[in-house]
């Protein structure tokens, strides 16, 4: 595994790499991996000739209230970790490869961003885009994998590379849940052992909207209303419990085609998020 730390080796290394007709599939992570990055990883060996991944604790996309700097990082079990998944190239860059002082430049969209977690995390996806569409600029992958775990973000993504004409192909892979259903998060390390129990009402969340909805239950007020007893029933303290179309993420009334019911809610004081497909 190549292990690189600037832009530059990057550009150099890819660029032979497309000389030589290599298809590359990128995995962009903030490390502390887990299962759930694995995976990802896993299959971006199977869907190109080169798997590349980086790990980056991307500093615009976290608010100033927000969990910067206490953030889980472990680069040296991270790059174990890479190596055993047969990733070939990995970029683990210090942040003034990807910013430098004075940057006029960031790239938000703006419809997707607004909403849902956009509504508490205000510059949350502008930080998201920005460093993606670096990274799709600086690696040039024909395959960009990420989780729908952070579905919104995908969103975002999926219509950032579009918009912006990077031609990568961007793909959604499922989210890799703990044996008890809890969908990994490098963010699960915060919670005690007694927020762990409790935030496993996410979860229940999820699979009660979806049991209602599949007795055939399409009014969206009343399959919200049983996902958020759940999380009440736990003491979740929660931002938000939408079912929206998982296109344009914007609020259903009624339930009739493709629908994702999404949840952010704090267990303690760590937000978690998750969600699933009516
Ligand atoms: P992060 O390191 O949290 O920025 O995540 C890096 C990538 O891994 C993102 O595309 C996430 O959506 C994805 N990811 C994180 N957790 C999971 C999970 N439990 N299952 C699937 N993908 C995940």
């Amino acid at each position: 595994m190549i292990i690189l730390r600037t832009a530059q080796e990057v550009r150099d290394h890819v660029s032979a790499l497309h000389q030589k007709g290599k298809t590359i599939a990128l995995v962009p992570t903030m490390g502390s991996l887990h299962e759930g990055h694995l995976y990802l990883l896993r299959e971006g060996k199977k869907l190109g000739d080169i798997c590349a991944a980086s790990i980056f604790v991307n500093p615009t996309q976290f608010g100033p209230s927000e969990d910067f700097s206490r953030y889980p990082r472990d680069e040296e079990g991270d790059l174990k970790k890479c190596a055993e998944a047969s990733v070939d190239l990995i970029w683990v860059p210090p942040v003034d490869e990807v910013y430098t002082f004075g940057d006029q430049t960031s790239v938000e969209v703006i419809g997707l961003s607004k909403m849902w977690c956009g509504v508490t995390r205000p510059s949350h996806f502008r930080g998201v885009a920005t460093v993606v569409a670096k990274l799709l600029a600086i690696f040039r992958p024909n395959i960009a994998l990420f989780g729908e775990k952070d579905f919104q973000q995908l969103k975002v993504i999926e219509r950032m590379n579009r918009d912006l004409g990077f031609g990568a192909q961007i793909v959604g892979m499922p989210i890799v849940r703990e044996p008890d259903g809890l969908a990994m998060s490098s963010r699960n390390a915060y919670l005690t052992t007694e927020e762990r129990g409790r935030a496993l009402c996410l979860y229940r969340a999820l699979e009660e909207t979806v049991k209602l909805r599949n007795k055939g239950e399409s009014n969206a007020a009343l399959l919200r209303k049983v996902a958020l007893a759940e999380l009440n029933r736990s003491q979740a303290k929660i931002d938000y419990v939408a079912i929206v179309d998982p296109n344009t993420l914007e609020s259903l009334e009624q339930v009739v085609g493709p629908a994702r019911l999404l949840i952010a809610a704090y267990i303690g004081r760590t937000r978690l998020i998750d969600n699933i497909a009516l």
